[in-house]
């Protein structure tokens, strides 16, 4: 292999920056050549391809988002999308992808290496739900980000004797909600993968002022319901005064963490490899701190597991 591309789509992600520098710099010690994919799949159709250089990535490991931009494209959904991105990666003579995004752009990896095309999946998603990592890249920031706003939100609350529905990102999948609940203290955590029930929350609520507590913090994922929809509800339920903060976009952008600059270091040097090694159709992720490699069509079919011990424990020290 002399020459890879890389791409990042999908929903961004902080990390992916350092992701494309460690491919970038990585396939140049290797003494490849390197062109990026502007714009995701949609840049990849249109042939919105340019040559990166060592100093093309430069001052980008430590901010957010992505300097190849990304897009949603349904027409890279359709073989006839799929084989026009196929003719810009022969015409610009490159031989290997490396795409950088979530679930829906493994998707399209997938599709590209079934067509003949190898590529290889980078998990970046702050969502923490593809499968093959037990992390992934732009996770721990946004947790990081949640935490900060839920440690300044305790401060209002406990001032004013409030309880607070904390909304934060995650439609399919809790991570973020549990994570960040369990990591700020949150009193009640929900999470798609658990049922909720209304009448032990407001006990729990119910109990934990009666025994002097000046506040309550409630993580809600926006799979489960809207923060206003569930402070609604609590409302009905309750007499507690209730404030709602919705987290929204924030949570997707910021510096990345030492740890996701880390993470994302490791495993877009591993995509490289396996490309150089011409082990094309992998996902690379971390699992017990190794890195790991899966056949991308497989790692599709599994299921993301969210730690439910996690979940357990949270309960455990909010009581
Ligand atoms: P994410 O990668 O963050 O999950 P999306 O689900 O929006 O984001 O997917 C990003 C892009 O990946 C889509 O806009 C589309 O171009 C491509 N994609 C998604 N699903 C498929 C699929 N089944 N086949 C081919 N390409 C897909």
């Amino acid at each position: 292999m002399k020459r890879i591309g890389v791409l990042t789509s999908g929903g961004d992600s902080p990390g992916m920056n350092p992701a494309i520098r460690s491919v970038v710099r990585k396939a140049i010690y290797h003494n490849l050549e390197v062109y990026g994919v502007f714009g995701g799949y949609a840049g990849l159709i249109s042939g919105n391809i340019k040559k990166l250089e060592l100093g093309s990535v430069g001052d980008i490991i430590h901010r957010g988002g992505t300097m190849l931009q990304s897009a949603r494209c349904p027409e890279f959904k359709t073989p006839e999308g799929q084989q026009k991105g196929i003719d810009q990666l022969k015409a610009h003579g490159i031989e290997g992808l490396v795409v950088i995004g979530g679930d829906g752009s493994y998707r399209g990896a997938k599709a590209l290496t079934e067509q003949g095309f190898p590529c290889v999946g980078v998990p970046g998603t702050i969502d923490n739900d593809i499968p093959g990592t037990e992390i992934t890249i732009g996770f721990d920031t946004a947790l990081n980000t949640v935490i900060d706003a839920l440690d300044k939100i305790r401060d209002t609350a406990t001032s004013h004797e409030r309880t607070f529905v904390i909304e934060v990102m995650g439609r399919n999948a809790g991570d973020i909600a549990l994570w960040s609940g369990l990591a700020g203290g949150a009193e009640t955590i929900l999470i798609p993968e658990v049922d909720y029930n209304m009448e032990d929350i407001a006990d729990r609520l119910q109990k934990g002022h009666e025994r002097g507590k000046k506040h309550s913090i409630i993580v809600v994922a926006e799979g489960v319901c809207s923060g206003v929809d569930f402070a609604k509800q609590l409302s009905e339920a309750t007499n507690f005064d209730t404030r709602v903060s919705v987290l929204g976009h924030m949570q997707r952008g910021g510096s990345p963490t030492a740890a996701d600059r880390v993470l994302a270091s490791r495993l877009g040097a591993r995509a490289v490899e396996l490309l150089i090694d011409g082990k094309g159709g992998r996902a690379v992720g971390l699992e017990k701190n190794s890195l790991v490699d899966y056949d991308i069509i497989e790692a599709l079919d599994r299921k993301h597991k969210l730690d439910l011990d996690l979940y357990t424990l949270s309960q455990e020290l909010s009581i």
